[in-house]
């Protein structure tokens, strides 16, 4: 990545404020998944042992700009002090004079926890107020917020504008890995793409197909390209306002666009719902297809098992439901085994990785499912464009 990096900052002594993403999920007061918090820790501990003073702030949940009691980061404070194994001081306000007054007092050990970023309404109007504030509490700012790089708030945005600043450690990996898979990918580049909406994902599509040598495309979405083929897809989701643009993706695309051939029907989305595997264009009316069968893992593992690179997005199936988790269970199978570079990018992708057990597996899994999709459309991240370039 060409943008300056939080080891080329001179940060002995120094307050140093980092966004990190924070924005974990948590039940009864606690974090019950700290994917989030862990992976941020390289930055954070890199700080420490260098000798800064580093200041962190997140958002967390969708508060609506003003404290909410629900959305406190004191579940988070307390994961992060079991995780980092040093003092953390969690602040119960992000600017403002009493935390000006804290930060004086603190005698420089272990990490300060600012609250939530979107108590307060001018975070995600980037109001320059806000942003001034925040940058009065320090000397440097880091950003290693991945997942919120693509939103031009205050955090991610404003206050990089006004402190000498820097990319952090995970939001550097992140890039790199998906520089890996858009600039240069070694070939065969194999791209697999799932879930719910061809709507969600059309950017993305339109992106890879323009650099990957195969995309398979899995979930819902495929219904409506086989509904563009003139097939019965029965109750099966479509998007009957594409039709014309799957169309003329698969005219574009030729035989690099992969189609299922075989699918699982149910006439329910639901555990116990009487299902069976079907070809693609023998859908029964009256019943949904609700997730790839045997012989589409099949196709799919055949590319997957040549290829060199493999990004992948959107589950094949309602994996969340037993029945209709094999096909993404079989995909996943197969690009654990492979030993392809393999980017996992989406919450629920990634969620269905985690399910499996498979994460240790891939090459890199994105703590960014927006963010990602983003950058691989092609689009400038705000979080990211606002950083100074490396001088090298
Ligand atoms: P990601 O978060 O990885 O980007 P999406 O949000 O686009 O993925 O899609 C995930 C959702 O798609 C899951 O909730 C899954 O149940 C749903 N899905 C996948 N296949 C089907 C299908 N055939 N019918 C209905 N929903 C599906
Ligand atoms: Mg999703």
């Amino acid at each position: 990545m060409n943008k300056k990096s939080v080891r080329d900052l001179d940060v002995q002594g120094k307050r140093v404020l980092v966004r990190v993403d924070f924005n974990v999920p948590v039940k009864g007061g606690r974090v019950t998944d700290d994917t989030r918090i862990r992976r941020a820790l390289p930055t954070v501990r890199h700080l420490l042992s260098e000798g800064a003073r580093p200041i962190l702030i997140s958002h967390l949940g969708r508060p609506k700009g003003e404290p909410d009691p629900k959305y406190a980061m004191d579940p988070v404070a307390h994961c992060l002090g079991e995780l980092l194994n040093h003092q953390v001081m969690k602040l119960d306000a992000a600017v403002g004079p009493e935390v000006e007054e804290e930060l004086e007092k603190w005698d420089g050990r272990g990490v300060v926890l600012l609250e939530n970023s979107r108590f307060y309404a001018g975070e995600t109007k980037n109001d320059p107020d806000f942003a001034q504030q925040l940058a009065s509490l320090a000397d440097l700012y880091v950003n290693d917020a991945f997942g919120a790089a693509h939103r031009a708030h205050a955090t991610t945005v404003g206050v990089a504008e006004l402190l000498p600043a820097a990319a952090g450690l995970l939001l550097e990996e992140e890039i790199d890995y998906l520089d890996t898979v858009l600039r240069e990918p070694e070939r065969p580049f194999v791209a697999i793409l799932g879930g719910a909406k061809v709507s969600d994902k059309l950017g993305v599509i339109e992106s890879l197909l323009g650099k990957a040598d195969r995309l398979l495309i899995g979930g819902a979405m495929c219904f409506t390209f086989f509904k563009a083929k003139g097939y019965e897809v029965g109750d099966s989701l479509v998007e009957d306002d594409y039709l014309e643009e799957a169309k003329r993706l698969m005219q574009e695309a030729g035989d690099r666009l992969v189609l299922p051939v075989d699918v699982v029907v149910a006439d329910r989305m639901e555990e116990g719902a009487a299902s069976r595997a079907v070809e693609v264009n023998r859908i029964p009316s009256g019943m949904m297809g609700l997730d790839v069968s045997l012989g589409t893992v099949g196709l799919f593992r055949g590319y997957i098992d040549d290829a060199k690179t493999i990004f992948w997005n959107g589950p094949m199936g309602v994996f969340e439901i037993d029945a209709f988790a094999g096909g993404t269970e079989g995909v996943a199978k197969a690009v654990a085994a492979s030993e392809a570079t393999s980017v996992i990018g989406g919450g629920d992708s990634v969620a269905a990785v985690r399910k499996l057990g498979l994460e240790d597996e891939m090459s890199f899994i994105s703590t960014g499912g927006g963010a990602s999709l983003e950058y691989i459309e092609g689009k400038e991240l705000p979080g990211v464009a606002v950083l100074p370039d490396r001088e090298d």
